[in-house]
């Protein structure tokens, strides 16, 4: 058994299989996570095929336009907290660059890190974004506290340890600046995993019996209590969380139906957690918001032998 990235237990137990990978569940912090080694971030993005590309416009910016523009609107008053300095935002795994685009064109000096050349190409070319680089945060030379706010967008979920990736933002962070977090609720998926899949038998329906939760994707899934656990291990502090609105389509799928169905399940999930005061979250996307808190000095230094 592979040990949880977040507490370092090994006492998972398998609560799901697909794809003959099993899916567990820690019994220390109850991270959900693949039961398979390694890292898949590199090889995660499939450069789209030219055709494709008008597709993936409208699923990365004009299906998100809402949720981003709602973001933005509760970033607002991280931007005056700077005073006359520049207001920096880095967004990890930024992809074509559409959130930054929109942040940017709000006076946010605008900062993106991606794996994909292809759309650092495309973010730089097409949206003339200034600072967007390719490569990863732990490797690229920032200021210390440079940020005032890190945005990671569907990013920790496929990490097969997401902790070097926050440890490094909480660095990067300014005093007291904000981390904003997206990634798949799994308090949401695994239940419905589990519909699908009996529906899948009851209709014997082989479609509905596949990959339901992404296991060779999707490496670690968090429910709001693990992901407020693994940010205050590290250096966050005040976690909270927000029910915003849904993006307008479903991913893999073209169907209006199934996206209209989505953004009326997300909107009741967002009323109940109006009126419990944040205590029932049933959204299907978790949306975190957290301080850095104390960071631990960084190591000294030693030279390799
Ligand atoms: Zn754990």
């Amino acid at each position: 058994m592979k040990a949880c990235v977040s507490c370092g237990k090994t006492s998972g137990k398998p609560v799901w299989r697909e794809q003959d990978v099993d899916i567990v569940r820690c019994g220390g912090c109850g991270l959900v996570y693949t039961n398979l080694e390694g890292d898949v971030a590199e090889t995660f993005w499939k450069e789209p095929k030219p055709e494709k590309l008008d597709q993936e416009d409208f699923y990365w910016d004009t299906a998100r336009a809402a949720v981003y523009d709602e973001v933005l609107d509760l970033l607002e008053p991280e931007k005056r907290a700077e005073g006359g300095e520049p207001a920096r935002i880095l967004d990890i795994g930024c992809g074509k660059g559409f959130f930054l685009k929109r942040a940017a064109d709000r006076g946010w000096e605008a900062h993106g890190l991606e794996l994909s050349p292809h759309a650092v190409k495309f973010a730089k070319e097409k949206l003339g974004l200034r600072h967007v680089a390719m490569g990863r945060v732990e490797n690229v030379a920032f200021r210390a506290r440079m940020f005032r706010v890190i945005t990671l967008w569907d990013v920790i979920e496929h990490l097969a340890d997401p902790g070097p990736i926050l440890r490094k933002s909480a660095e990067l962070l300014a005093e007291d600046g904000l981390l904003f977090i997206q990634t798949p609720n799994i308090g949401f998926h695994l239940p419905y995993a589990h519909l699908k899949r009996l529906v899948g038998r009851v209709t014997n329906s082989r479609k509905a019996r596949k990959h339901q939760l992404e296991a060779k994707h999707h490496l670690v899934q968090f429910t709001r209590e693990s992901l407020a656990g693994m940010l205050r291990r590290s250096a966050f502090k005040d976690v909270t969380f927000q029910v915003l609105r849904p993006i307008e389509s479903v991913a893999g799928s073209r169907s209006e139906r199934l996206a209209a169905a989505k953004g009326a399940y997300v909107s009741v999930a967002r009323r109940i957690f109006g009126a419990t005061g944040g205590r029932v979250m049933l959204a299907n996307t978790l949306h975190a918001f957290a301080r850095r808190g104390d960071v631990p000095p960084p190591k000294p230094f030693k030279a390799p032998r």
